[in-house]
C-alpha cells in the first residue's frame, strides 16, 4: 500500500486526482470494508445480552432513517426543508453508517435517477451483474469520487463538504461513542450486561453490517424482483419486504415514477415509516414544506 492510498483513504477529495480510474476492484481502498466483515467474528469474544440485540435493533433504525429519510428525500431529492443545525446532525448520524458523505450519496444517486438502468447507471443489476449492482460498484476506484457536478446546491454548506471530505470521522465519532456507553451501562446498569467491548461490537460493527445489506438491496434486489404499477422505462419494482427492511424505500417504482414527492409509499397498505417519522418531526416543528403526491396520481 503506498502512501498515496493511505491519503486518499483519509481524504476523499484527494480521489479527485486520479486519471483514467478503474472499474475493477480496489482491494487496497477498500480494506476497512473487509475488515468490518471480519470484525463481525468478534461477537464471539465478548459477551452476550439481549441488551445487545436492541442496541443493534436501534442503531440499525436511527442510522436507516438518517440515510431514507435524508441521505435519500433530503440531500438526494429536496423533498422538504429544513434548518441547517438539523441538516447537519442527519447528515453526521447517516455518515455514520459507514456509506461514504453525503454529497457522495446525493451525487450517485442523483446519477442514479438520470441514468436509471442505463450504461452510465453505477450500480444497476440490469446493465451488470447482481454483486456489482449490490456492492461492487462502490468498490471500484471510478466510483470513489464524488461527482461534483450533481451536488452543485449543496457545495455552499462547509460542514457538509467537510464531512463528505473526511468521511471516516462522524463513523469514528459514532463507534466511541458506543464504547463509552457501553463502560458507562456497566457501572450503573450492570443488570443490563453491556460493556465496551459488546456494546461497540454490536451496536456499531454488526449493526453496521446490517445496514450495509439492508440498504444496498434497493440497489440490487428493488430493480430485480416484485410488482411494476408504474411503466417508468427502467427496472424499478415495489417490494413489500424491501420496505419493511428500508423503513419505506421498497416502493421503488412509486419512487421512480414519481421521486419529486416525500412519500415512496403512495397507496393505503404501503407502509412508508420513514415518512410516519418525518411527520412527526414536521409536527415538532423541526422539518417543513413537504413535497405532496400530485392529486391527479393513478
Ligand atoms: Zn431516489
Ligand atoms: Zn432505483
Amino acid at each position: 500500500m503506498n502512501f498515496k492510498t493511505i491519503i486518499a483513504m483519509l481524504d476523499s477529495d484527494a480521489l479527485d486526482q486520479v486519471e483514467n480510474p478503474s472499474d475493477e476492484t480496489d482491494f487496497k481502498r477498500i480494506l476497512p470494508f473487509i475488515l468490518l466483515h471480519f470484525a463481525a467474528l468478534s461477537a464471539l469474544l465478548v459477551s452476550f445480552s439481549w441488551a445487545c440485540v436492541a442496541l443493534l435493533a436501534l442503531s440499525y433504525f436511527i442510522r436507516m432513517f438518517a440515510i431514507t429519510g435524508f441521505y435519500h428525500r433530503y440531500f438526494s431529492h429536496k423533498t422538504f426543508k429544513t434548518t441547517r443545525p438539523v441538516q447537519f446532525f442527519f447528515a453526521f448520524l447517516a455518515c455514520a453508517s459507514v456509506q461514504r458523505g453525503p454529497l457522495w450519496w446525493a451525487s450517485h444517486h442523483r446519477q442514479h435517477h438520470r441514468f436509471s438502468d442505463k450504461e452510465e447507471d453505477a450500480h444497476s443489476p440490469v446493465q451488470r451483474s447482481f454483486w456489482y449492482s449490490h456492492m461492487g460498484w462502490f468498490l471500484t476506484e471510478k466510483h470513489f469520487p464524488t461527482n461534483k457536478k450533481y451536488v452543485r446546491d449543496w457545495m455552499k454548506f462547509k460542514e457538509l463538504v467537510f464531512l463528505n471530505r473526511f468521511d471516516w470521522f462522524a463513523p469514528v465519532v459514532y463507534a466511541f461513542s458506543f464504547i463509552v456507553f457501553g463502560k458507562l451501562s456497566s457501572v450503573y446498569f450492570p443488570e443490563l450486561g453491556l460493556n465496551a467491548g459488546n456494546s461497540f461490537v454490536w451496536g456499531f460493527i454488526i449493526s453496521t453490517l446490517v445496514l450495509y445489506h439492508g440498504t444496498f438491496t434497493i440497489n440490487s434486489l428493488a430493480h430485480k424482483y416484485g410488482s411494476r404499477p408504474y411503466e417508468t422505462g427502467d427496472q424499478s419494482r415495489n417490494n413489500w419486504f424491501l420496505a419493511m427492511i428500508t423503513l419505506g424505500e421498497g416502493w421503488h417504482n412509486n419512487h421512480h415514477h414519481f421521486p419529486n414527492t416525500i412519500h415512496q409509499g403512495f397507496r393505503k397498505r404501503e407502509l412508508d415509516i420513514t415518512y410516519y417519522i418525518l411527520y412527526l418531526m414536521k409536527c415538532l416543528g423541526l422539518v417543513s414544506d413537504f413535497k405532496p403526491l400530485p392529486k391527479n396520481l393513478k
